[in-house]
């Protein structure tokens, strides 16, 4: 028996997580108003040459192999982990759930047959250091300095941002260290980019960086994620080849009119793109660049700070330093009542998150709701949810002061 399903309606959500962010009108606007038109079609093979442009100041590089792979922003690190063989010596920093997956990605890569024989979906390859850093703190680069000095690795990872955790990790330290010991780092960049203001051409020990459509880019969630790869980085490739056809480097660049390390060249099918992810996506990158990398930084900063104290006026404790997203615990009576408090908001399509990795603690994020309107409205309804379990807050005297805190 099969059953056709009534039409799928999804309701508007106010999405205060990690991710995705509330995308903005003109980016729906471009994906529901371009015209079908295949993947060698003139605007649509120029609109991936401009995004591939904008996309380089985006990242602040010069990078010739910078584009943007099709998928989440594990299809990118997918594509920024594929030059690492079976046998490489690996080292990977992890402090909160995205990295700890990164880990795993990598183990996955770096394992030889008789690794993954072992444990297919976990496996233990001996050249892969996994160095734990514990959850609320972030990666020094004292940590990375003393673990690459043990064992000279080929290739280092770690998350610029730790979503799990709201962390932010030392990028300079962890460029520093890489440069010092000559090994070839790679960052997950996915919840940093479009928030923080950094150009990875300042970070030259850094040879591979990887990040997701639907954070701080705000493109649509499954278009782009964006990548970028120094000249360094694709000389290994070229050299040693990968295993992967979609999510190599050299091949992925040839669509967007890179060939043989020169830009400007006619584009080369690699695989169908679609107009409206190109559209959506260049919407996208004009509205980040339009406000302004630094601006944008600066108001994410702002914003966050404002939201960061208004809960703590509610009583509860933060534990994150990342600018998009609020990592809290509840006041002591009500501790271990976080998934409780998660879920009824949910229900009432208010979309704040749990960690998704020990210990439980809430998140709330502010991907585009740079506003005080917005803002006040987080606030308010986190204080309701509150109150409906049972706390004493002083609502109205946190809100006063969130008023007065845009009005300074
Ligand atoms: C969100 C996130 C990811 C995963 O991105 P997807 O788009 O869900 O695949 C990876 N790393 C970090 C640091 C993240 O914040």
């Amino acid at each position: 028996m099969s059953t056709i399903y009534p039409t799928l309606e999804i309701p508007e959500t106010l999405a205060a997580g990690p991710g995705p962010g509330n995308t903005d009108p003109r980016v729906l606007e471009r994906f529901y108003k371009t015209g079908v038109a295949d993947h060698m079609q003139a605007d649509v093979v120029r609109g991936m040459a401009e995004a591939k442009e904008m996309l380089r100041t985006a990242w602040g590089t010069k990078n010739i192999h910078t584009f943007g792979v099709g998928g989440t922003g594990f299809s990118g690190l997918d594509c920024a982990y594929s030059p690492i063989l079976p046998g490489d010596k690996v080292v990977a920093f992890v402090n909160g759930t995205f990295s700890g997956i990164d880990g795993l990605a990598i183990r996955m890569k770096a394992s030889s047959l008789e690794d993954l024989a072992a444990d297919p979906l976990n496996p233990q390859p001996s050249n892969v250091t996994i160095v734990d850093v514990p959850h609320g703190q972030s990666v020094t680069g004292d940590i990375v300095d003393a673990a690459l000095a043990k064992d000279k690795p080929m290739w280092a990872c770690m998350a610029h941002w730790e979503t799990g955790s709201g962390r932010i990790n030392d990028l300079q330290g962890f460029n520093d260290a890489c440069a010092k010991h000559g090994v070839m780092g790679i960052v997950d960049a996915v919840s940093s980019l479009g928030i923080a203001k950094f150009d990875i051409d300042d970070y030259p020990a850094v040879k591979i960086w990887a990040s997701c459509p639907q954070k701080g880019v705000l493109a649509l969630p499954l278009t782009y994620a964006p990548v970028s790869f120094t000249d360094d980085a694709i000389a290994v490739l070229a050299k040693r080849g990968c295993y992967t056809y979609v999510h190599n480097p050299i091949l992925e660049a040839r669509h967007w009119g890179v060939v043989d390390g020169k830009d400007g060249v006619a584009a080369g099918y690699h695989r169908t793109h679609s107009c409206y992810a190109v559209a959506s996506f260049h919407e996208a990158l004009r509205l980040l660049l339009t406000h302004g990398r630094e601006q944008k930084a600066a108001d994410y900063t702002f914003h966050e700070k404002i939201l960061s104290e208004a809960v703590q006026g509610l009583g509860c404790e933060v534990t994150s330093n990342m600018t998009s997203l609020v990592v809290l615990n509840l006041p002591g009576k009500f501790a271990g009542r976080e998934k409780e408090l998660v879920g009824g908001c949910r229900a009432e399509n208010f979309g704040i998150w749990p960690t998704l990795s020990e210990p439980t603690q809430i998140r709330i994020g502010i991907l585009n709701q740079l506003t005080e309107a917005a803002i006040t409205e987080i606030v308010s309804r986190f204080a309701d949810a509150m109150i409906k379990m049972g706390a004493e807050v002083d609502k109205d005297g946190v809100l006063s002061k969130v008023k007065a805190d845009f009005a300074a």
